[in-house]
């Protein structure tokens, strides 16, 4: 792979990563329990008022639902920097080979070439 669309990839993760870290900040907190990321959505407690509680339920399924699309968005950016880490970043998590580079700069978390994605 050239070197400049691996680092231009290796700083459009990082920017994916803040960006999806701060996303999932506002609708989820981190698990303490684990050393990997896992989130779990917000319950907002905006009183003990019934109506209030109505509207907390509906904000914890906004939350959920953000939560549950942008976690594996997030796990794949870190993968990415595993892969990075290493030294197999843009190599085909499939077969070995080299994952196209127009792919690459299209999707810089893709693990795998054209061919065997999905
Ligand atoms: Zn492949």
């Amino acid at each position: 792979m050239n070197q400049t669309l691996f680092e231009n990839n290796k700083a459009r993760l990082l920017k994916e990563k803040e960006h999806l870290e701060k996303l999932l900040g506002r609708v989820a907190r981190r698990q303490a329990t684990t050393t990997n990321e896992e989130y779990a959505p917000k319950f907002p407690n905006i009183s003990d008022d019934m109506d209030d509680n109505a509207l907390e339920v509906d904000q914890y399924d906004v939350n959920l639902g953000e939560e549950k699309a942008l976690e594996p968005r997030l796990l794949k950016v870190n993968a990415a920097f595993e892969r990075i880490a290493s030294g197999t970043y843009g190599k085909c998590s499939v077969g070995g080979e080299e994952i196209e580079e127009a792919r690459l700069a299209a999707a810089p978390e893709a693990d795998t070439c054209v061919k065997h994605a999905r």
